[in-house]
C-alpha cells in the first residue's frame, strides 16, 4: 500500500483523495484539528444553504470508504509536525484552506463591535471555541464587502431565529439572535454594481426572506446592462428590481450602498458610527467586514505572504509535499471550484509516487483523543438525537470536549 496522508477534511481534502484512490494501492489517512470533518461545509456555509450542505452525503461516501481513515481533533503543527507527517507517508496533501480574515485596515478597526466576519460565521456555525460577537446589541449592523460571505452574514442576521428554526444552528445561536433581532443591515461595497463578487442567486435569495425592505439608490445603477457578462447582468437586473420596488413598513430593511468603502470606525468604548466618504456618519450597533480570508502559513512549508498560499506547481511545493484547495489558489470559488483542483493536485501526486509497499503507519501525534470515521458517526447520530429533541432534523453540537467525548466512547449519555 501507498500511504498518503492528508491534511484538512474539507471539500479540497476530501476531493483529492477520491481522486488519489483511484488508483489501487492507495491508502488515505486524512487528518483535521476538528473533530469532526466537511471543514467549510460545517463551519463556513451558511446554516439555511441546505441544499449546498448536502455535499456531505457525498463527501461522506469517500471518507467511509475501507482504504481512508479519519483522524479527528488532530492538528498538524500542534499535535504532530508537518516534518514527522513527511516522515511517516509516502507523500502528504496540505488542503487546509485560508482561514485568517484580511484586515480591514482603517482607523478605528480595533473598536469592540467590529468583528472579521470569519468570526461571525464561526459563531453561527457553532465552531467549538467560537464566541459571541462583541456585545449584546445588533440592532443596526453594517456589513462591509462585495463578496457571497458579506451576504450570508446579512442574510443570516436578518433571518434571525424564525428564519433559522429548520437548520442545525446551536440553540445557544437561536437564543441570541432573538435576544436582540437585526432590523437594519447596511451593505458597504467599495465600488460600483459591476464591479461586485455577489453571484445573482445569492443575491436574490433576499427575495425570498418575509418582511424585508430590500432599498438601492436607482441613481447608483449603469442605465443599460454590460453585454459581454452575464453575471453581471443579471446582478444588475436583481438590483434593479430593488429600486423600482416600494419601500417603507416592512419589519426589516436591507440597505446595499455602492461606491462606500468606510474610511473610519468611530466611537469611545466600542462602535457607534462608520465614516463614509464625504463626511457621512452611519449610526450602527455592529460591524462585520467580510473582505476576504488568506491562508495561515505552516510549521516550515513554503508561505507566499503577498498572496496568503502556499507556493506550488500544478499542487507539487517539493518532493512528497503537495497543496490543494484554497491554501493553493487563494479564497476563490465555490465549493465544486475544488474538484478541478484537486484532480490537477492528485495527477501531479500519483504521477510522482510510484507504488510503494509501507506498512501501517504508526501514531505521529502525541496524547490527543482521535475521532475516528466511527467516532464521527456517533456524534452525527447524537446531532441527529438532539434536534429532534427540539423539534429540528438535526443540532450542532459546538462543545469541543462534548464532540471527543462522544467522537471517543462512542454514543452521548441521555442527560
Ligand atoms: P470575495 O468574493 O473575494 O469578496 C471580497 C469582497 O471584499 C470584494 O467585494 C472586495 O472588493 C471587498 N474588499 C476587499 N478588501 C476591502 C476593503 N479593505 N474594504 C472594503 N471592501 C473590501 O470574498 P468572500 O466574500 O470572502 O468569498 C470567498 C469565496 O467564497 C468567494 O469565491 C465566494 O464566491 C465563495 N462563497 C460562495 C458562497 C456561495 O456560493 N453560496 C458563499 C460564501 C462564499 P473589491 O472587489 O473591490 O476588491
Amino acid at each position: 500500500m501507498t500511504r498518503i496522508a492528508v491534511v484538512g477534511a474539507g471539500p479540497s481534502g476530501v476531493f483529492v483523495t477520491a481522486a488519489l484512490l483511484e488508483r489501487p494501492d492507495v491508502r488515505v489517512d486524512v487528518y483535521d484539528r476538528s473533530p469532526t470533518p466537511f471543514g467549510l461545509v460545517r463551519y463556513g456555509v451558511a446554516p439555511d444553504h441546505l441544499k449546498i450542505k448536502s455535499v456531505r452525503r457525498t463527501l461522506s461516501r469517500t471518507l467511509g470508504d475501507p482504504r481512508v481513515s479519519f483522524l479527528g481533533n488532530v492538528e498538524i503543527g500542534r499535535d504532530v509536525s508537518l516534518a514527522a507527517l513527511r516522515g511517516a507517508y509516502s507523500a502528504v496533501v496540505l488542503a487546509v484552506g485560508a482561514p485568517e480574515v484580511n484586515a480591514l485596515g482603517i482607523p478605528g478597526d480595533d473598536l469592540a463591535g467590529h468583528v472579521g466576519a470569519g468570526r461571525l460565521v464561526d459563531w453561527y456555525n457553532g465552531r467549538p471555541g467560537a464566541t459571541r460577537p462583541d456585545g449584546e446589541r445588533r440592532g443596526r449592523v453594517a456589513v462591509i464587502g462585495g463578496g457571497n460571505v458579506a451576504l450570508d452574514v446579512a442574510r443570516v442576521l436578518l433571518h434571525g431565529r424564525e428564519g433559522l428554526a429548520h437548520t442545525d444552528v446551536p440553540e445557544h445561536v437561536l437564543a441570541d439572535l432573538d435576544a436582540e433581532p437585526t432590523t437594519d443591515v447596511h451593505l458597504l461595497v467599495r465600488r460600483g454594481p459591476l464591479d461586485t463578487r455577489f453571484t445573482p442567486a445569492e443575491l436574490a435569495a433576499f427575495e425570498k426572506l418575509p418582511d424585508l425592505d430590500l432599498v438601492v439608490d436607482p441613481s447608483c445603477l449603469p442605465a443599460a446592462p454590460p453585454v459581454d457578462d452575464a453575471a453581471a447582468a443579471a446582478r444588475l437586473a436583481i438590483l434593479a428590481r430593488w429600486s423600482g420596488r416600494p419601500h417603507g413598513g416592512a419589519r426589516r430593511r436591507l440597505t446595499v450602498r455602492f461606491h462606500s468603502p468606510p474610511v473610519a470606525l468611530t466611537g469611545d468604548d466600542r462602535v457607534a458610527a462608520v465614516q463614509l466618504p464625504g463626511g457621512e456618519r452611519l449610526g450602527v450597533d455592529l460591524v462585520v467586514s467580510a473582505v476576504g480570508f488568506r491562508g495561515r502559513p505552516l510549521d516550515d512549508c513554503p508561505f507566499d505572504p503577498a498572496t496568503g498560499t502556499i507556493p506550488h506547481r500544478a499542487g507539487r511545493v517539493d518532493s512528497g509535499l503537495y497543496v490543494t484547495g484554497w491554501i493553493k489558489r487563494g479564497p476563490t470559488g465555490v465549493i465544486g471550484a475544488n474538484k478541478a483542483c484537486a484532480l490537477e493536485t492528485a495527477a501531479t501526486l500519483l504521477a510522482d509516487v510510484p507504488p510503494e509497499d509501507t506498512g501501517p503507519v504508526p501514531s505521529v501525534h502525541a496524547g490527543r483523543p482521535v475521532v475516528s470515521w466511527p467516532g464521527w458517526l456517533a456524534i452525527d447520530r447524537a446531532e441527529a438525537a438532539l434536534g429532534e429533541r427540539h423539534g429540528r432534523a438535526r443540532t450542532t453540537i459546538h462543545e469541543l470536549s462534548r464532540l471527543v467525548r462522544i467522537g471517543t466512547a462512542g454514543e452521548e449519555r441521555q442527560p
